[in-house]
């Protein structure tokens, strides 16, 4: 799958968001996400991609990921979580998955 892209975008620590949204589903779960992580930045670097990683501490769950507006509070048990910024109410990880994009994106253009 990664013929198709030029760059993969990791967030630093929590990799649940983006695993969810990249359908790796359980698998890819807490012990397997490392060693796999580096098994796939190595093949990355071996067909020439490039292989981002986010800052742990980006507030990715708490960002809107339409106009960027950092929330001050998330509890873990808001699954669903609305922006009233923009009026959007998406699922957090999902959410948080659209931060790390947009993120990745700005990386790429320096
Ligand atoms: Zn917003």
């Amino acid at each position: 799958m990664s013929e198709e892209y030029n760059a993969v975008i990791v967030e630093d620590m929590n990799m649940k968001g983006m695993s969810q949204a990249l359908n790796f589903g359980k698998s890819a779960g807490n012990n397997g996400w490392g060693t796999f992580l580096r098994m796939f930045e190595y093949k990355l670097i071996f067909l020439g991609k490039q292989f981002l990683k986010i800052d742990k501490w980006f507030p990715s769950s708490k960002t809107c990921s339409k106009c960027g507006n950092v929330k001050e509070k998330l509890k873990l048990s808001e699954r669903s979580y609305k922006y009233e910024c923009c009026g959007i109410e998406i699922d957090r990880d999902y959410n948080a998955a659209l931060n790390i994009k947009n993120i990745g994106k700005e990386m790429m253009e320096y």
